[in-house]
C-alpha cells in the first residue's frame, strides 16, 4: 500500500513533521492515519528514510512499530533507510533499522553499502555499529538443544544480555570488564558464555563464502576477556564472602592492564595480555590473523590494543583527535578530572579505576605555578572520594 503524503493535519504532512523534528505533530499524524505507514514523498523516499536521515530515533521506532518496511524505498540512487541512517551518524537509528531487518550489504547506485557511506562522511562510530552488527538469531541459536544434548550451550535468559555484549563497539578490555560487571548474569555464567563465544567464532569461519574472519576474531577476543575476568573472580572467591567486594574484579583487572611500564607511559602488561590473545586465535591460516601478526611484529609496532581495535572496527583506533576516556577508551567522555582538567573519563567509576595511574601526573600538572595556590595540591588516595565529588561536566 502506498500513500502519498496526504496524511496530515492542518496542512502539515508527515514529511514536514519529520523535517521540523516535530515529534508531537508526527505522533498526531500517525494516530490519525490507520493502515500502512510506508508514505512516499515526490522523490520516492519513504517517511522512514526521512526519519532515519534526520537521525530521529523516536520517529524511526514509531514507524517501525507501525510496520514500516525497512527495505522499502524508490530513491533514485537506491539509498535504503540504513544508508540514510548511516549518513545521519546516529548509531542508535542504525541499530533500530538493523534490528528490524535492514540489510547491511545492500548497495546504492554507486555500489556503496551503508557502512561505506558512513565512512565516507566520517561517521566512524556508525561504521563500527553497522560492521559489528550481529542478528539476535546468531546468539539465540545456541539456546536450542543440539543433537544429543540434554541442555543447550546457552540458557535462554542469557541470549539478550549476550547479544547486547557482542554488539558493543568499544572493545577496550576495561570497557568490556565494566560491561560484564554491569551484567551479573553473564559474569555468573562466564564459563558458558566464553564457550558459546568460541563456538560463534568457529561458526563464523565455517560459513563458506559468507565467512567473516573479523567477526570470528571478535568472538575469540570476547571469549578470551570473559575467561580472564572469570579467572580473576574464581581466585577471589575463597578469600572472603563479603559483598562489598563487588568492584574488585574490574579493579584487579584494570590495575593489571592500566599499570604503566618503565617509561611511565606504555602499557606493557596490557600489550602482552592482548598479544597472547591474538596468539591463541585458532584460525592461523586466515588473512586477518596474518595482518595482525604482521602489524604486531613490524618495526615500531602499534599497541596490541590498537591493532585489535583496527581489526574489529576498521582503520581507526584510539588514535585521532577525538577525546577518549583514559580508563576504558570510550569516545567523547562526559567528564574530566576537575583538578588538572587534562584527562577525561566516562564517569566516577572510570576515574576511580584510573586514579592509581593518574595520581602522580595530576599532582604534577596541578602543582604547576599557575595553580599552586590550590591548597589541595597534594591530594592523595584518601582524598580521592572528595576529589570525585568535584568531577565536573566536561
Ligand atoms: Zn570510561
Ligand atoms: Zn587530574
Amino acid at each position: 500500500m502506498e500513500n502519498k503524503s496526504e496524511a496530515g493535519s492542518a496542512g502539515k504532512t508527515i514529511f514536514d513533521a519529520i523535517a521540523q523534528n516535530d515529534l508531537s505533530e508526527f505522533k498526531n499524524i500517525l494516530a490519525q492515519h490507520k493502515g500502512g505507514v510506508d508514505f512516499f514523498d515526490e522523490n520516492g523516499m519513504t517517511a522512514l528514510q526521512h526519519a532515519a536521515y534526520k537521525g530521529n530515533k523516536d520517529m524511526v521506532q514509531l514507524l517501525l512499530d507501525r510496520g514500516a518496511d525497512v527495505n522499502s524505498g524508490k530513491h533514485e540512487y537506491n539509498y535504503t533507510a540504513l544508508h540514510f541512517g548511516a549518513l545521519s551518524g546516529s548509531s542508535e537509528v542504525c541499530k533500530l533499522l538493523l534490528d528490524a531487518g535492514a540489510k547491511p550489504t545492500t548497495t546504492n547506485s554507486v555500489g556503496r553499502t551503508a557502512a561505506q557511506m558512513a565512512a565516507f562522511v566520517g561517521n566512524h562510530h556508525t561504521v563500527a555499529t553497522i560492521n559489528n552488527y550481529v542478528p539476535h538469531s546468531d546468539v539465540s541459536y545456541f539456546t536450542n538443544i543440539q543433537g544429543q544434548q540434554t541442555e543447550p550451550y546457552l540458557p535462554a535468559f542469557l541470549a539478550d544480555p549476550l547479544h547486547k555484549f557482542v554488539l558493543g563497539v568499544n572493545v577496550h578490555p576495561v570497557r568490556l570488564a565494566l560491561n560484564l560487571q554491569h551484567t551479573p548474569s553473564l559474569l555468573e555464567n562466564a564459563e558458558k558464555v566464553s564457550k558459546v563465544l568460541e563456538l560463534m567464532c568457529k561458526k563464523e569461519m565455517t560459513r563458506g563464502s559468507e565467512t567473516n574472519e573479523v567477526m570470528a576474531f571478535k568472538y575469540h577476543y570476547l571469549s578470551y576477556i570473559v575467561r580472564e575476568i572469570s579467572n580473576i573472580r574464581d581466585k577471589q572467591k575463597p578469600a572472603s564472602d563479603k559483598d562489598e567486594k563487588k568492584h574488585d574484579i574490574v579493579e584487579i583487572f584494570s590495575k593489571k592492564l592500566l599499570k604503566p611500564g618503565k617509561d611511565g607511559v606504555s602499557l606493557d602488561l596490557m600489550d602482552s595480555f592482548l598479544k597472547d590473545c591474538v596468539r591463541e586465535f585458532p584460525f592461523r591460516e586466515c588473512t586477518t590473523f596474518h595482518q595482525m601478526v604482521t602489524s604486531l611484529t613490524s618495526k615500531n609496532p602499534p599497541s596490541a590494543l590498537s591493532v585489535i581495535n583496527c581489526t574489529i572496527n576498521g582503520q581507526r583506533g584510539f588514535v585521532d583527535a577525538i577525546p577518549y576516556c583514559s580508563t576504558c577508551g570510550e569516545e567523547k567522555p562526559a567528564k574530566k578530572c576537575s583538578k588538572c582538567k587534562s584527562v577525561q573519563y566516562c564517569d566516577r567509576e572510570c576515574q576511580r579505576l584510573h586514579w592509581f595511574v593518574h595520581k602522580k601526573a595530576c599532582n604534577r600538572e596541578s602543582s604547576a605555578p599557575a595553580v599552586s595556590t590550590n591548597a589541595k595540591a597534594n591530594i592523595d588516595a584518601n582524598e580521592l572520594s572528595s576529589e570525585l565529588q568535584n568531577l565536573i561536566a566536561g
